[in-house]
């Protein structure tokens, strides 16, 4: 599939559902960066990995090629009616400009703090301050130990970042991004509904790949476009209305940005 036919039939849409999946972690930009993983290795020593969504989202902000496809990403549902389910931690989605209002993230991000005992009603937006903090440790100029966490007001429990990274994730911190997500796809019934999903893999399967499944199956007028380097097979019930790409999703749509 040519990348200008994507935009054709997303031109045809009333409505588009994005699945944002691990591809856009970068994972594999990163985990080639020996920097990125001296530092996890510092994280795992100190027990920290709740810290990961923003270290990760630290790292990738080099990553061009990453930048490029959120761009494009950006670009494409400009002036349409969308919404974008993203199981990435990074946070990135949103700070290229896809609406807040348009998007759940039901794994978390480092943009809210809950309590790590995860009691109920912890969540608290994060400070920029706390965030340079993590800077200093990153780059190597505070020990990790030393980073000064707020405390949960409840139990005086550390805050940590509300994503699956937590020991207790506090799913209520998606809550209100989901409610919006089903009444969403509630107006989609009997709409010209294309489906984008984009790099997602087996892990979060439930959220995207098996539930897009059955969304797409469900509207008659609805179509997929599924974009995963070896996970782009379509069940049948469903192949006539599908088109697959083999290949990276973040490639992909890095190229987008070109037309
Ligand atoms: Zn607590």
């Amino acid at each position: 599939m040519e990348h200008s036919e994507l935009i054709e039939i997303l031109d045809a849409a009333d409505m588009v559902l994005v699945g944002m999946g691990e591809d856009f972690e970068g994972k594999e930009a990163l985990e080639q960066n020996e920097d990125y993983l001296k530092v996890c290795g510092e994280i795992a020593d100190a027990g920290m990995e709740w810290i990961m969504p923003y270290v990760n989202r630290y790292f990738s902000e080099k990553n061009e090629k990453l930048q490029m496809a959120l761009q494009a990403l950006k670009k494409l549902l400009d002036k349409r009616n969308y919404f974008v389910v993203s199981v990435c931690m990074n946070g990135m989605a949103a700070e290229t400009g896809i609406l807040p209002e348009r998007m759940t993230e039901p794994c978390g991000s480092y943009t809210k703090l809950q309590c790590a005992s995860g009691c109920e009603g912890s969540i608290l937006p994060v400070e920029t301050m706390f965030l340079k903090e993590i800077e200093k440790c990153i780059r190597g100029e505070k020990e990790w130990r030393m980073l000064e966490t707020p405390v949960c007001e409840q139990c005086q429990s550390p805050m940590v970042f509300n994503s699956l990274y937590a020991e207790h994730y506090a799913e209520e911190g998606y809550k209100a991004g989901w409610e919006r997500y089903t009444k969403w796809l509630q107006g989609t019934l009997g709409k010209k509904l294309c489906v984008l999903e984009l790099g997602a893999g087996l892990m979060f399967a439930g959220i995207l790949r098996f539930r897009f499944e059955k969304i797409v199956a469900l509207n008659q007028k609805a179509g997929i476009v599924r974009i995963h380097r070896s996970l782009y097979q379509m069940p049948n019930e469903i192949s006539g209305r599908g088109k697959s790409i083999s290949q990276n999703a973040v490639d992909f749509m890095a190229e987008t940005a070109k037309l």
